[in-house]
């Protein structure tokens, strides 16, 4: 269903985000007929060229970064006459009034800051001062939104001077992702899962972020913030607010951000003893981190495991357990919902017998699967196994349904829709930070030292230790 016309201006349209994810996905949207012949979209950037050298960036970068057979050079070049440029300086006046000749009155007026968020300001300003963006319009922002409480309340500000928190859309890309959506499917689509999905019946849930890079080139910018501000903060938590909140009224966008920010706000403080920091160390494969991160002293962790607990009736006593990092053994994002024991085994003592575990894959091949014990098929007596109840998406949907859009291009056209169910609300990342907050101070005072990992491996020996001291034990990283 294609959406209402729309003006959709990327600021640091030329950048490495808007190349290798947003322009990309709006060319698989073009070409999934989704945008209606009247959509526009203008690359607003520091770079002084014209449109047509635009486009042929643009078609260079799908080109680039759209595997070999997903596009094809005919159906580029039509999406490239979408395309506009405008020379801006997000500081100055350079730019502007030419911009406020471009956007049209009467359609959807949607602008990206896929820019540094020192930007946000000058450009939430500028839009006003000259008239671009209007009580209707809608701004996108990108991650990091801020590095602490303080400054994320300094941004929030600083958008809350020109625009209501309704035009305001926080993109955090894992929430666009077709099997977290799937999540809320699951636990609110059917009546099996909601009824068991308490401390009585969970016995711990993980949520695991591993990726194989390094910090390689963004070494030093990555130095500043660490997994817990890169990762934690905004992507884990969004994960565990799916999993862990109460059925909102509706599937509507303040009915499902209010029941995520009462799990935030029920998240209890952290004790260093249920926390374990790694740093990766160098192998004939690439350097350690601090190598990567140019600083010999520096004690930013690449990886981090957490117990976490909230506070509430439905989860008291059933910890959480996040761990995420670079270069450890395989790039895979899963959450598993491990069930306790049934309360007696009327099959006595079996050994290796493990229980239910919901499974909900979000890389590689998204998909859920629900381990289930039945009996081991033969004539060997009563003996228990455990097989997989399988739905990956593209065995379930065949090839071309399967064909999921990626996060970004499903969350712009959110924004052109005025859907802001899958956005994180102001209040949402700054009670985040308020509960990230005092943990990293703890580090900082503490002067905390991660602990060395081997690359490759499933991180450090603590993070193991950390699951084997609560008598569990993390899922394997394939
Ligand atoms: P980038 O450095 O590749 O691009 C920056 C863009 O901003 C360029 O187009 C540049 O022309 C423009 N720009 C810079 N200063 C300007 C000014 N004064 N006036 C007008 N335009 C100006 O950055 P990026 O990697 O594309 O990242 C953009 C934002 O998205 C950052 O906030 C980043 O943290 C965030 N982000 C990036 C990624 C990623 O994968 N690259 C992922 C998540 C979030």
């Amino acid at each position: 269903i294609p959406v209402d016309p729309f003006d959709l201006v990327i600021f640091g349209g030329t950048g490495d985000l808007a190349r290798r994810k947003i322009l990309p996905g709006l060319y698989h949207r073009f070409c999934a007929g989704q945008m209606p012949a009247t959509a526009r979209i203008i690359g607003a950037a520091r770079t002084e060229q014209d449109a047509a050298a635009y486009r042929g960036q643009v078609a260079e970068a799908i080109a680039e970064f759209l595997p070999e057979g997903s596009w094809d050079a005919e159906s580029v070049a039509q999406f490239c006459e979408r395309l506009d440029y405008v020379a801006i300086d997000a500081r100055g006046e350079g730019g502007w009034k030419e911009l406020a000749g471009l956007v049209r009155e009467g359609v959807v007026r949607a602008f990206y800051l896929s820019v540094a968020p020192s930007l946000f300001g000058d450009i939430a300003e500028r839009l006003h001062a000259h008239g671009v963006a209007d009580g209707e319009s809608r701004i996108v922002v990108e991650k990091p939104f801020g590095r602490d409480l303080a400054s994320a309340r300094a941004l929030n500000a600083v958008l809350a001077a020109h625009f209501d928190e309704s035009q305001i859309y926080r993109i955090d890309h894992y929430l666009g992702k077709e099997t977290v959506q799937n999540l809320m499917a699951v636990r609110f689509g059917n009546i099996l899962f909601e009824p068991l999905w308490n401390a009585q019946y969970i016995d711990h849930i993980q949520i695991t972020v591993s990726e194989t890079v390094a910090v390689g080139g963004r070494g030093a910018y990555y130095d500043k913030s660490g997994a817990m501000r890169d990762m934690v903060q905004n992507h884990l938590m969004q994960l565990l607010c799916l999993i862990a909140m109460e059925p909102p009224s509706k599937f509507e966008p303040d009915a499902v951000r209010d029941e995520k920010l009462k799990v935030i706000r029920a998240l209890e403080p952290v004790p260093p003893s249920a926390i374990v920091r790694g740093q990766y160390r160098g192998d004939a494969n690439g350097p350690s981190y601090r190598e990567d991160a140019e600083n010999p002293e520096s004690r930013t962790e690449s990886f981090i495991a957490m117990r976490v607990q909230i506070a509430n009736w439905r989860w008291s006593g059933t910890p959480i357990y996040l761990r995420t990092g670079k270069r450890l053994r395989a790039r895979e994002s899963e959450i598993a919902v491990v069930f306790k024991d049934p309360p007696h085994s009327i099959f006595g003592e079996q050994e290796g017998r493990r229980g239910n575990v919901l499974v909900i894959r979000l890389q590689p091949d998204e998909g859920m699967h629900l381990r289930v014990t039945i009996k081991e098929p033969g004539p060997g007596g009563m003996r228990l196994m455990e097989v997989p109840l399988d739905m990956s998406f593209a065995d379930a949907l065949g090839p071309d349904e399967a064909d999921v859009p990626d996060a970004y291009e499903r969350l712009i056209m959110d924004v052109i829709r005025g859907n802001q169910t899958l956005f994180m609300r102001g209040d949402e990342v700054e009670a985040a930070w308020a509960w990230t907050d005092p943990i990293i101070e703890g580090w900082e005072e503490r002067r905390d030292v991660p602990e060395l990992y081997d690359p490759g491996s499933s991180g450090p020996e603590g993070a193991l230790a950390l699951m084997h001291r609560d008598g569990r034990r993390w899922r394997e990283i394939k």
